[in-house]
């Protein structure tokens, strides 16, 4: 009876009924063998080598300064896809000019996912600019990420089954960091002191790192980067911080800074100084090397340059 269910079970596997789907066309051979994951985003490809350890080799796409809203996959890209066990993308239209590719993908049976799927609703921010959508930026709340990482987590445990625990473990060990890194942020962005927790960056990429932290947040370009700030835009973020009194802009690594140095000159304008407190990392890592090469690091990069910029009094 036992032998004849474990025939069954054999055949059932062997014939790749059990295995997740998608796997089929880059099977994992052997016990040894790492899993080939393809990530789009910075962010992503560092969580899965966090989450994967030794198990995983981690190409991303999209290296530093790269922006995520207007990459578009090359053939390399396709190709090294289409060798992958399993293909990992953001999600809530961050890459929005690679939906047609990643459909393309499914249509083949290949694995791909977006990691944010899964996430409730209610815990996602809406877009201003794209109504009907949400805010595509949640790594920017560390205990959002942390979601995020056990959905890798998962994710890897259903691709490669025989070492479904380890992924599991390292996910939660992983999130266990990201709930330190939370608490860290807090405390250090607790010196800001009110009336000046306002942060005007490039793009609308801070919002979840607003409502996570209490600060107010405005960006010039909106929640994509496809659509150019306008004259209209500077004028009024302009307004704004003379209003306000704002003591520093921020520019983005991805993005250009002319919009906001044009901010700057329209707040000389009008007879203010604001100055610019530095790059703020938005859409991607920093180089390899740096501080801010990993998301931790990143994130802690972002704080610190935050916090010796907004702590000051305007000049
Ligand atoms: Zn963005």
């Amino acid at each position: 009876m036992f032998r004849s269910l474990f025939i069954a079970l054999l055949i059932l596997l062997s014939s790749g009924c059990l295995m997740p789907e998608g796997t089929a066309e880059r099977g994992l051979d052997e016990e040894g063998d790492p899993l080939m994951i393809v990530a789009t985003t910075s962010m992503i490809a560092d969580l899965v080598r966090e989450v994967g350890g030794d198990r995983v080799r981690v190409e991303g796409l999209m290296g530093p300064g790269i922006d995520p809203h207007t990459y578009q996959a090359s053939e390399g890209d396709v190709s090294a896809m289409t060798q992958a066990h399993l293909i990992l993308y953001n999600g809530l239209h961050l890459e929005g000019k690679m939906t047609d590719v990643f459909a393309q993908m499914r249509q083949r049976g290949l694995n791909v996912h977006a990691i944010t799927e899964g996430i409730q609703p209610d815990q996602l921010l809406s877009s201003e600019s794209f109504a009907g959508n949400h805010d595509p930026h949640i790594w920017f709340d560390p205990l959002l990420w942390q979601e995020a990482a056990y959905r890798v987590g998962e994710l890897l445990a259903a691709t490669d089954t025989l070492h479904a625990e380890i992924y599991r473990k390292r996910a939660s060990t992983y999130a266990d960091r990201l709930s330190a890194l939370f608490a860290e942020a807090r405390e250090r962005l607790s010196a800001i002191p009110e009336g000046r927790r306002i942060l005007i960056t490039s793009h609308d990429a801070f919002g979840y790192f607003g409502r996570a932290f209490g600060i107010e947040v405005r960006g010039l370009q909106g929640m994509s980067t496809a659509l150019e700030a306008g004259i209209a835009d500077v004028r009024e973020v302009a307004d704004f911080v003379v209003e306000y009194r704002i003591p520093a802009l921020f520019v983005e690594s991805s993005i250009s800074p002319r919009g906001i140095q044009a901010v700057q000159e329209a707040v000389r304008a009008r007879g203010f100084e604001v100055r610019i407190g530095g790059t703020l990392h938005g859409d991607a890592l920093g180089t390899p090397g740096s501080s801010a090469e990993s998301y931790i690091g990143m994130f802690r990069s972002n704080v610190e340059t935050i916090v010796a910029n907004l702590s000051t009094l305007p000049q």
